[in-house]
């Protein structure tokens, strides 16, 4: 047996959960509420708080939740197109299909693995209704030059920024730009975690007002209200066939504690970044983009190499070697232009998307997270430099 058999297996992502997020979950069961209830307004307070920028922030149960109620409330519906990119989770698409409207999917760019602006604009028909933009991997998206080109186009901005948490760019945190509305994820694996939830976050009160009804089947009041209120605490109103989409205060218990300790967490993501930029060196990888200038930062929810053109080995076999010495590795994404409903509903072919297929084909994502000690990263890094050859 070799020493990294004899080791555990490494994974790719944990999540860090403390003892004081295990406390509040067993404070909201012993209180009784297990449902939306006092934590998720706490916890949607102090995402306004954390964000700043006069935003209001809606709790729901995932960001594909958030992200539905994001185009549900802009009234996007047949016949309209939103324009997102294929390199992406089927999430960010999929909440189009789902108001009846079509996504129109654009390639990336190299530098920045996000959707490219240029040729988000060339997209830009009369039936336009959105932008999506995904903050991949935690990179920020080029915020100014979109919203300047949904401003000349009278089209809204719908961020996919479930990788976002917490991401400057121009000095501006993402969440706080002048989008319709930024969607924020604390699924598992993400840079906060709830298990399952997410963000609506907007600056537009009728944004959030719709969202807030939509989450919880369209009743024109929350749980909260219900049992709290002045009013007859039986009443309420149902206004439209909304859904289920509220978080729990299980959740929001856990999210009151990560939230916390975001700053925390991304600081310690960047540091094993650094550490990887500085040993990967050298390597025959393209190391990840970095955003430029003191007013911009990197989340570092994923860090995701791609093998250069001198490489001799493939990523399939990079992959395989990494599981064979007990480190988890992942592909972000299996773009959806291959993936077949995609790809047949809209005729698409890897030919149009040469970025996106380049980094489906040469890109991996090495594991990062804040519980990896020196030693599990220095694993990752020994071994990826034996197997590229390099040692
Ligand atoms: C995780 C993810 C989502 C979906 O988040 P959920 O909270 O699991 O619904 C959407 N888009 C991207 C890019 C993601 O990585």
């Amino acid at each position: 047996m070799t020493a990294d058999a004899a080791r555990p297996f490494l994974p790719f992502a944990l999540p860090e959960i403390g003892e004081e997020e295990i406390a509040e979950v067993v404070d909201s069961l012993r209180s009784g509420w297990i449902t939306t209830g006092p934590k998720t307004r706490r916890f949607e307070q102090a995402f306004v708080d954390y964000l700043g920028g006069g935003v209001e922030a809606v709790a729901v149960n995932s960001a594909t939740a958030g992200l539905h109620l994001a185009v549900e409330a802009l009234n996007i519906g047949p016949g309209d197109e939103v324009i997102t990119t294929t390199h992406t989770f089927t999430a960010t698409a999929e909440v189009v299909r789902y108001m009846g409207a079509h996504p129109v999917f654009v390639d990336i760019d190299l530098d920045t693995y996000c959707m490219s602006t240029e040729l988000a604009e060339a997209a830009v028909t009369p039936r336009t209704r959105a932008l999506m933009p995904v903050h991949y991997a935690g990179f920020p998206c080029a915020m100014q030059a979109l919203t300047e080109l949904a401003d000349a186009s009278g089209i809204d901005i719908v961020e996919d920024a479930a990788h976002a948490l917490p991401t400057l760019v121009d000095g501006r945190l993402i969440g706080t730009w002048s989008s319709a509305a930024t969607v924020f994820s604390f699924y598992a694996t993400k840079t906060i975690a709830t298990g399952e939830g997410g963000m609506l976050v907007t600056r537009r009160p009728e944004i959030a007002r719709r969202a807030r009804i939509m989450r919880l089947h369209g009743i024109d009041r929350d749980a909260f209200d219900r049992y709290t209120a002045k009013k007859p605490s039986w009443y309420y109103e149902v206004v439209a066939p909304g859904y289920k989409y509220n978080m729990t205060d299980l959740a929001a218990s856990l999210g009151l504690h990560q939230l916390a300790k975001a700053d925390t967490f991304m600081q310690r993501r960047a540091a094993i970044a650094a550490r990887y930029d500085e040993a990967l060196e050298g390597l025959p990888l393209v190391l990840p983009p970095r955003p430029s200038g003191s007013n911009a930062n990197h989340a570092w929810h994923l860090y995701v190499v791609r093998l250069a053109d001198d490489s001799r080995v493939g990523r399939d076999e990079v992959m395989q070697a990494m599981y064979d010495a007990g480190i988890g590795c992942s592909v972000h994404y299996v773009p959806l232009h291959q993936q077949p409903y995609w790809r047949d509903t809209y005729r698409l072919d890897a030919r149009q998307f040469p970025n996106s297929q380049l980094l489906y084909e040469r890109g991996f994502s090495l594991p990062i997270y804040t519980r990896m000690t020196e030693s599990d990263q220095q694993r990752v890094i020994d071994a990826l430099k034996s197997i590229l050859g390099r040692t």
